[in-house]
């Protein structure tokens, strides 16, 4: 399955033209976090239509700058993978963003447990047959993709799930300078980089393993 994955887009779709025909190409287009710049229906809309327009396959999950109107409108334009399972294709497409609350679960206090508790309801959605991209905008911690600046800022309960499942990818965004790739175990993990700044990733995805080539408009 070919993938063009794209992060922290912040409501800026200059660089989108020059990927339209990569994205026209691929299965899939997915979205780890950041699609709108503090927007919400309105601005998730315009972003969505324009994504559109190139290919109908695009999913995706809400990041620390999309309110949770965005989730509304991911959730009603049936894109959303927030505490989702989707599957598509041969794959089960899970996702989490790191800052809603799980839909199945009563809303816990702390932040922490609520990251717990969506991986939790995911853990119960995964499957034992199908391989698995993991789409969070948060990465994983104490990887190559969650450097701020010099310190390792990702979350451990990420890293914990993707060590006990082991999805054929992780895809996350958030921290737009760490952009690159790693694994955890069979693992590809990849930070596209930032869209706004015209970075992201084309992925080709086997059962077992990934090719990812990480591109700059
Ligand atoms: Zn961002
Ligand atoms: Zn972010």
């Amino acid at each position: 399955m070919e993938i063009i994955a794209l992060a922290d887009v912040h409501g800026d779709l200059d660089y989108l033209p020059a990927i339209g025909e990569a994205m026209a190409r691929a299965d899939l287009v997915l979205i780890a976090g950041d699609i709108t710049n503090f927007g919400g229906r309105r601005e998730m809309r315009n972003v969505l239509l324009d994504l559109q327009r190139y290919t109908p396959h695009v999913f995706g999950v809400p990041g620390n700058c999309d309110g949770p109107s965005v989730n509304q409108y991911l959730i009603e334009s049936k894109i959303d993978l927030h505490c989702r399972r989707v599957d598509f294709q041969d794959w089960t497409l899970l996702g989490l963003c790191s800052w809603l609350a799980c839909p199945h679960a009563p809303k816990p206090a702390d932040a922490r447990d609520m990251v717990k508790g969506c991986l939790d309801w995911l853990a119960t959605q995964y499957p034992s047959d199908r391989p698995v991209v993991f789409v969070s905008h948060q990465p994983p911690s104490d990887t190559a993709v969650d450097c701020n600046g010099d310190r390792h800022s990702g979350s451990p309960e990420i890293r914990d799930f993707i060590e006990r499942y082991q999805p054929v990818l992780a895809l996350s965004g958030h921290f737009h300078d760490s952009v690159g790739q790693d694994r955890l175990g069979t693992t590809t993990l990849v930070n596209p980089g930032a869209f706004r700044q015209g970075r992201y990733a084309s992925i080709l995805a086997h059962a077992d393993h990934c090719s990812v080539e990480l591109r700059s408009v």
